[in-house]
């Protein structure tokens, strides 16, 4: 079966091609980070404009990849929730209206479902059941997946996520958005022990996070070098010493409580999803520690760890294949879903 995805709940426009049989076939894909540059975050009003002007363009050019036609289709698939209402708008829109106009059906997909799932596209894949920790731009949680559609939240953050830790630190370095990568970035080969920085939560007798702390720190720490700095003008290896830490803090942190998540379950493996599982030290850290566990680490491929639309078309695959998705409804209307937790769905 093939089926058609689609993923607008932020700021990437996304459409791929799956096929149920062979797997992920073409993805196209539109990140809008440059225009948002300016505003130093995401401006929903132009998000939504955006996925319009990109939405058709890039089905052509997935479909186009992947050697097929509209006729070829199956099926088709978006992502319901949650994100930004305007935004998933659009990719719901078009997608109920390929799919009534061609009377196929239509699949919803839970985002985050789309992250959690994504490492399956990676060589090798992980069997179930396994422990995830989705780090991205929104959330940041640990969860028990014993199957398509079976997630159990052990822990997650109570007030920032990872993503958000590295954003708004990023902004208070004076590096732009997304902030991530230009964090992990500067941090390069600098000195990750000379400031201090707090862990929040990391000995605590749970699997929940906690980084809305880190920007007071950084913002302290920094602070102070200004005022000891001439004119005020920190010395570049003074901030990129402070992104070292800022990365060491929350990489710390992640390592340690997924550990703690794979020995409380008993599990051997751990999947990481998310935009933050791009980053190369979180890999690096995680992969160490489990090495003493035993344990096996699977990573989505590096291009398909922020918003993608590979990941929305694969996961109402394996929908598909579970026998969890509803292949009767073609209705002429959608609903999404901006606030939308993952246990709500089966
Ligand atoms: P959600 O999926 O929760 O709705 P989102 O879709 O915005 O949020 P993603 O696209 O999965 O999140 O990831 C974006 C986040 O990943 C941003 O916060 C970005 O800073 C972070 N990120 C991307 N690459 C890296 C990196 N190399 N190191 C650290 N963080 C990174
Ligand atoms: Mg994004
Ligand atoms: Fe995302």
């Amino acid at each position: 079966m093939i089926i058609l995805g689609f993923e607008s709940s932020c700021d990437e426009t996304g459409v791929a091609v799956v096929d149920t049989q062979r797997g992920l076939l073409a993805h196209a894909l539109h990140s809008q980070v440059a225009m948002h540059e300016d505003y130093g975050g995401v401006v929903p009003e132009l998000a939504s404009r955006d996925h319009i002007r990109r939405v058709l363009p890039l089905t052509r050019e997935a479909l186009a990849q992947a050697g097929l036609g509209l006729d070829d289709v199956d099926a088709v698939a978006y992502t319901a929730g949650p994100g930004l209402a305007g935004a998933l708008l659009v990719g719901a829109s078009v997608a109920r209206s390929i799919a009534w106009a061609r009377d196929l059906p239509a699949i919803p997909i839970h985002h985050l479902e789309g992250h959690l799932l994504s490492p399956l596209l990676a060589d090798p894949r992980p069997e179930f059941p396994f422990v995830a920790l989705l780090v991205s731009g929104g959330h940041t949680q640990l969860m028990r997946v014993d199957g398509v559609g079976q997630y159990t939240l052990l822990g997650e953050t109570l007030d920032d996520a990872a993503g958000e830790a590295f954003d708004k630190t990023a902004k208070l370095l004076g590096l732009g958005y997304p902030g991530g990568p230009a964090l992990a970035a500067l941090a390069e080969g600098a000195d990750e022990t000379r400031f201090e920085l707090p862990r929040p939560k990391l000995h605590s007798q749970d699997l929940d996070f906690s980084f809305s702390g880190l920007k007071t720190a950084v913002l302290t720490r920094l602070r102070q070098l200004e005022r000891d700095a001439p004119e005020g003008r920190v010395a570049e290896s003074d901030r990129a010493a402070l992104a070292a830490a800022t990365q060491a803090a929350i990489v710390d942190v992640l390592v340690a409580k997924s550990l703690r998540a794979l020995k409380e379950t008993g599990l051997k493996r751990i999947v990481v999803a998310g935009g933050v599982g791009a980053n190369r030290r979180l890999r690096e850290r995680l992969v160490a520690g489990l090495a003493r566990l035993k344990g096996q680490a699977y990573f989505p491929p590096l291009a398909l760890c922020t918003d993608n639309g590979a990941m929305i078309a694969f996961a109402a695959a394996m929908r598909v294949q579970a026998g969890l998705a509803d292949l009767t409804d073609t209705k002429p209307a959608f609903d999404v879903h901006p606030r939308w937790a993952l246990s709500e769905i089966g």
